[in-house]
């Protein structure tokens, strides 16, 4: 045990030093005995719970009251973790529809490769997707008057929460998912099961004998659905702040320095891509995974691999049920403001482009989207991503409980 420990602090030292200098490269090949125990304070009961308790929501649609709603109630969840809520504002307004045939498609060359957005490759049967925007289509009476009030332009406000590193207070990873949604569901898979993910790790990395080296947040970002505005705002207006200690010689950083953005969007349902009539199993296919996409074309594309690589390695150390693999088409989500600033990632229930974008997904943005749809096989999946991101933040960050 005694050996086991020792190499477990050399496991953290090690992972720390490549964090600090080149990004990590080579995982260690065995679980941190402190971060097994951490990331076994996760639970399939609690982290169904979050997911439900998002949902009083309805699909939490950005500009309304049941979104602003949702924030206070995530921050009032996060403070009573022991992580200190702070909010960011900002204000959004629509853009106006474009006029019809404002926008003409250039025609394809009928020899070239096609691509979906993020630049995968589809192939197999496909299925029109969407976003639904017929309330009648929800038969649940009181969740079609919950989500009926539409967005109007006007201020936002999103929340995050940090645990401050004890020795590089300075630097830090963020762990984010998107609180609102749309669709006239309950937007329980995207994104209350990336957002209730964000929140449990909040919750145990809060615990009061849980150390970190460095600091992680943990951001629940807004407006994700109208053009990761929430994403951006943060963006813009904490770049330049990043590693200032503030007031001078606090030892506070309000922004500490990026190392890496991990989001995680749609985290549930992997029921294997539409069958030749277009429907799709009932069933989480048995050899169901965690995407963790990197996108080839940013400029921390090669920071950005390695992390999706060392969170591959995380998954394996420990996740419980699912394994993980790793592609080069991140898109369509709130890691994309970051991804030429800072290496990023996403994990999620498929590959955006070519799987979700193809119909792997029936309820996306549908008004099936909601609680009761998902079984605990597909609840399981969103917990092995918690797990794999849970290891993979600890062992980067130098995470040690205290005895
Ligand atoms: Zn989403």
């Amino acid at each position: 045990m005694r050996v086991l420990l020792s190499f477990g602090a050399i496991l953290i030292f090690g992972a720390a030093l490549i964090a600090a200098q080149s990004g990590p490269t080579v995982p260690p090949p065995d679980p941190v005995p402190d971060i097994t125990t951490l990331i076994g304070r996760l639970s399939l009961d609690r982290y169904k719970a979050t997911i439900k308790g998002l949902t009083q929501f309805g699909d939490r649609r950005q500009g309304t009251e049941r979104n602003r709603k949702a924030v206070d109630w995530i921050e009032a969840q996060l403070k009573s973790y022991g992580c200190t809520p702070e909010r960011v504002k900002y204000t959004y307004t629509a853009p106006p529809p474009a006029a019809p045939g404002a926008r003409p498609q250039a025609p394809r060359d009928p020899g070239a490769v096609e691509r979906t957005q993020g630049g995968g490759r589809p192939r197999g049967n496909r299925t029109r997707t969407g976003v639904n925007t017929d309330p009648m289509r929800q038969p649940d009476e009181k969740l079609r008057a919950l989500n009926s009030e539409p967005a109007s332009d006007g201020p936002r406000e999103e929340v995050f929460c940090t645990k401050v590193g004890s020795k590089f207070p300075n630097e830090m990873y963020i762990i984010g998912a998107h609180m609102d949604g749309h669709g006239w569901g309950e937007a329980a898979n995207d994104d209350g099961s990336g957002t209730a993910l964000v929140m449990e790790l909040a919750r145990i990395f809060s615990m009061p004998d849980v150390v970190t080296e460095r600091t992680i947040r943990f951001a629940l970002w807004n407006n994700e659905e109208t053009g990761l505005n929430g994403a951006r705002a943060y963006v813009e207006q904490r770049q330049a702040l990043q590693g200032k200690e503030d007031p001078p010689g606090s030892g506070r950083y309000p922004e500490p320095k990026w190392l890496g953005m991990i989001q995680h969007d749609m985290m549930m349902f992997d029921h294997g891509a539409p069958r030749a009539d277009g429907t799709v199993s009932p069933d989480q296919r048995p050899e169901a995974d965690v995407n963790i996409e990197f996108q080839s074309t940013a400029k921390m594309a090669e920071g950005a691999m390695k992390l999706a690589f060392f969170f591959h390695g995380a998954n394996e150390r420990y996740a419980t049920d699912y394994p993980a693999q790793v592609g080069p088409h991140m898109t369509n989500t709130d890691s994309t403001p970051f991804m030429d600033l800072v290496p990023a990632i996403s994990l999620r229930e498929n590959e955006r482009g070519v799987h979700v974008g193809s119909g792997w997904d029936p309820h996306w943005h549908q008004p099936t989207d909601v609680f009761v749809t998902f079984s605990d096989r597909d609840f399981m999946l969103g917990l092995n991503a918690a797990q794999t991101t849970g290891g993979a933040v600890a062992e980067l960050t130098g995470t040690t409980l205290k005895k």
